[in-house]
């Protein structure tokens, strides 16, 4: 096991240049749409959208990687999010997309990876869970990796925030 940081802000996953891999919240189709996958496609540009089709449809807790075309990461990490109430049961497949996106992310050789708040947009799930699953879920990864010094969670408001902050606090 590494020594890691776990660490959270507020801001946008599009714009995370210190760290090596981003993850998008995807859809099954690894299309752009809105929310962070609208983000992400945006700043990488159309290759990231060519690469992308030849990996799709991906199923719900599943993790794919991809370069980073124009982003200033070199990867993405495309997971899909359990929709709440419909994907069920919704908290072992969110927290299968923390882990396997770390995972991958590790075998890779990469050091850092920012997460947004997978699920909690268009897809429903309740920031205050899925704060507590995204935390747990990377805790308990942290001993299956080697290479991963920094994951980063990046959250779009102020009250995102502070969830994830009292979720880190109550968990590590
Ligand atoms: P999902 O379909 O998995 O619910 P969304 O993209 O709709 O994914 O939203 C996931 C979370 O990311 C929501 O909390 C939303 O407020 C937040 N979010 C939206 N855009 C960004 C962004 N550019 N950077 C970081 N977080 C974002």
């Amino acid at each position: 096991m590494t020594d890691v940081e776990i660490e959270c802000v507020r801001g946008n996953i599009a714009s995370q240049p210190d760290v090596d891999a981003v993850v998008n919240a995807a859809n099954a189709d690894l299309l752009p749409g809105s929310g962070v996958a609208g983000a992400i496609h945006s700043t990488a540009g159309p290759g990231l959208n060519r690469e992308c089709r030849g990996l799709a449809p991906i199923r719900p807790g599943q993790a794919v990687i991809t370069s980073g075309h124009d982003l200033p990461n070199s990867h993405v990490i495309h997971c899909l999010g359990p929709v709440y109430g419909v994907d069920e049961p919704s908290e072992p497949l969110l927290a299968d997309c923390y882990r396997n996106a770390l995972l991958l992310a590790d075998q890779r050789g990469l050091s850092s990876v920012a997460f947004p708040a997978i699920s909690t947009g268009v897809f429903g799930y309740p920031i205050h869970e899925a704060a507590r699953v995204a935390v747990q879920t990377v805790m308990g990864t942290l001993v299956r990796l080697t290479s991963i010094r920094l994951v980063r969670f990046v959250l779009f408001s102020e009250q995102d925030l502070a969830e994830f902050q009292q979720a880190l606090r109550r968990f590590s």
